[in-house]
């Protein structure tokens, strides 16, 4: 940990998108960042050359999250990069492959989006847990996990992604509680609708409908808006707050009439 951090952060899926905003904005916020993404990314090293020229450490560690037997491997780099972790943010997740029709979702689909999106960061965080709760509490530590609307938005032509998001909630509030004597807050943060590679495939389409009004703040949500509000969390603002959900979406699950 280097002069005058505010802890170490490990982010997953930090090669692009959403989790590259979230571990800039923890940087920004005087974190130190273990990164992590898919072995193939080579997005990765940006990731980590734009947090370098913030003035803050980054270490890439590589790894696949829905691996469970390599967490070991995975989280002895992750917590030896700096001597200890302070935040964990559970970021990488993957849409389904087609967008199709709940009738025909196939079992390999659902398999596929449980292991990434639910199965990978209930171990993971349960692993980092463990290790937190054996070191010592010198600073304020959290675990933010990156779920979605669609935890109260149905999409019927993405069931098993709304199914291992929905998940990822209850995940978050189960170690809120079981945590919170060990001073970890647990949050969990639904992003609306961002502008991001995940959903290049369907820009024309939120085009017409922040157009049309979908959502009170007009817009595309942009990663900065969800890296901002992690880093938020992150930073100890909130301290008598734990198992939270706080929605990025300009206002989009707003029910109106
Ligand atoms: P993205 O596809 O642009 O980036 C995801 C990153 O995670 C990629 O770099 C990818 O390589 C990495 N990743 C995927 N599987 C991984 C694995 N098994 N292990 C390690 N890394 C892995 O996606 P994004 O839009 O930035 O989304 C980030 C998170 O936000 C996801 O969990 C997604 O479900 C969630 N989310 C996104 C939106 C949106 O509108 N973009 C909305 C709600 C929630």
């Amino acid at each position: 940990m280097s002069e005058a951090s505010k802890g170490n952060a490990l982010v997953t899926g930090a090669g692009r998108g959403i989790g590259r905003a979230i571990a800039l904005a923890l940087a920004e916020g005087g974190f130190d960042l273990v990164v992590n993404d898919l072995a193939r990314s080579a997005e990765l090293d940006e990731t980590v050359a734009m947090i370098r020229d913030k003035g803050r450490e980054a270490v890439a560690v590589r790894a696949d999250i829905a691996d469970i037997d390599g967490h070991a491997a995975f989280l002895d780099a992750a917590w030896n990069a700096f001597g200890g972790l302070h935040c964990l943010v559970n970021n990488a997740g993957i849409s389904v492959a087609k967008r199709d029709d709940i009738l025909t979702v196939t079992p390999e689909s659902f398999d596929r989006l449980m292991n990434v999106n639910l199965r990978g960061p209930f171990f993971l965080t349960q692993a980092v847990a463990q290790r937190m709760l054996e070191a010592p509490q010198d600073r304020f530590r959290s675990i933010i996990t990156v779920s979605s609307i669609n935890v109260g938005f149905v999409a019927v032509d993405r069931a098993e992604y709304c199914i291992s998001k929905t998940g990822l909630a209850m995940m978050s509030r189960l170690y809120a509680v079981r945590l919170a004597s060990a001073g970890i807050n647990c949050y969990e943060v639904q992003p609306g609708v961002i502008r991001t590679d995940m959903t290049a495939v369907v820009r024309e389409r939120y085009d017409r409908l922040f157009e049309s009004g979908v959502a009170p703040i007009a817009r595309w949500g942009e990663t900065d808006d969800v890296g901002n509000a992690v880093a938020m969390l992150a930073s100890g603002a909130l301290p008598y707050t734990t198992g939270e959900t706080l929605r990025v979406d300009g206002g989009l699950a707003i029910r109106r009439l």
